[in-house]
């Protein structure tokens, strides 16, 4: 990162950090380099670049670039959000260690831990991190505590100053997933934790375009991160670090479009007869609100509501939406809704999920960058065609 952006503001760096010296007739833009591996010296002399060591031209222009937003001193980019999620575990776990989890973790997340990770003689644990019930979760061959914030999909937010210091006291690291915050409204190593990593597919990204991850954290534990990823083999391809690079550059932009429209559409949302409950961090009513307020530079673009009708509603409602498009990801400029009954939460039955706070009616909304007038008509009329 050049010296000129000491101290430069997140839109500055998101578009110029990690750029390599400019001559005259430089490219603007860091081109797309195809080339699986480089010349070295003679001697050996100088890093040896192969790119699933992750230190080809492009990979590396992207990871200062995302370490100079989350305030990292390294970040490594991977081929999927659960590339970097396993890297990130595998370098912070031996066989006969064990992990403590939120019980709301992304669906991909569960799998690794319930079914790979075991193989690898790891155990989980799973705790609620919005009481300190999950203390009781710790054992003493605790290595990692893993927690997702905001959490899908009810947004809770983590205190992960009060985990990391409980984390730490025990000998584990706190591993953040920070996919729903991106490090425009929350930079979690600020707050104490070790190693934060993001589904890059999602906000990072920006066009559900790419599919990548990131982990970011001391240059130590990230060179551990590193090493893993240099042996298993999930680097990113120079195109997908092209296209990720390029949704980077935007991402001060479309944040703050992504935390306006929650806030207008969760604010409107209160409003509908229609809808019983609105989960969004940036209400008042949400439980996590004080918390969201001192953690988050912003409140981001998931939402989610539950309609009155229940799941007879949802599902007359979901059909009924025009501009907002029904799919299972997050985080693009286009709106998105989903219902965790059919997507996430498939595997859970009615009553577990209306145990884990998502009765039938429960609707999630990836919201876009569209204008908030738009999102919230398209509402009004999918609510209209309740009847
Ligand atoms: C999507 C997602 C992942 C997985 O990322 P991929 O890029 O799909 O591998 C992990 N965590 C969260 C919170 C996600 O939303």
């Amino acid at each position: 990162m050049g010296a000129a952006l000491d101290g430069a503001g997140y839109s500055t760096r998101a578009v110029h950090a990690g750029d390599p010296p400019r001559d005259t007739g430089s490219p603007v833009v860091n081109p797309v380099v195809h080339s699986a591996t480089f010349f070295n010296d003679p001697e050996g002399r100088g890093e040896l670049l192969y790119s699933r060591y992750g230190n080809a031209p492009n990979s590396v222009a992207l990871q200062r670039r995302i370490a100079s937003l989350e305030g990292a001193e390294a970040c490594l980019v991977t081929g999927s959000g659960m590339a970097a999620i396993a890297c990130a575990l595998l370098a912070s776990l031996r066989a006969g260690d064990h992990v403590v989890a939120a019980r709301a973790l992304y669906g991909g997340t569960r799998a690794l831990l319930d079914a790979e990770l075991p193989r690898l003689g790891i155990r989980t644990s799973y705790a609620d991190f919005s009481d300190e019930e999950w203390q009781q979760a710790l054992e003493e061959n605790t290595r990692v505590v893993l927690v997702e914030t905001p959490s899908n999909p009810l947004l809770r937010v983590v205190d992960l100053q009060a985990v990391a210091e409980i984390a730490h006291g025990h000998g584990a690291r706190l591993i953040v997933d920070a996919t729903f915050a991106t490090p425009l409204n929350l930079r979690p190593l600020e707050h104490g934790v070790d190693l934060v990593v993001h589904s890059a597919t999602k906000y990072l990204g920006g066009h559900s375009d790419v599919t990548a991850g990131a982990v970011c954290g001391s240059a130590e534990l990230v060179a551990e991160v590193a090493e893993r990823a240099r042996v298993w083999g999930p680097a990113l391809d120079p195109n997908a670090a092209f296209l990720l690079e390029r949704g980077v550059k935007t991402l001060a932009l479309r944040m703050e479009r992504h935390n306006r429209n929650g806030m207008e559409v969760a604010d409107w949302c209160t409003r509908q007869p229609e809808i019983s409950r609105v989960h969004y961090p940036g209400l008042p009513s949400h439980p996590d609100h004080e918390l969201a307020r001192a953690l988050l530079d912003g409140f981001g673009g998931m939402l989610a509501i539950e309609l009155a009708g229940e799941g007879d509603a949802a599902t007359r409602f979901v059909r009924a939406l025009r501009l907002v498009k029904l799919a299972p990801s997050l985080g693009g400029v286009e709106s998105l809704a989903s219902e965790p009954r059919f997507t996430s939460h498939a595997g859970l039955s009615a009553e577990e999920r209306a145990a884990s706070g998502m009765p039938d009616g429960f609707v999630r909304f990836s919201l876009g960058i569209e204008d908030a007038a738009d999102i919230i008509a398209d509402l009004r009329q999918a609510l209209d065609a309740l009847g």
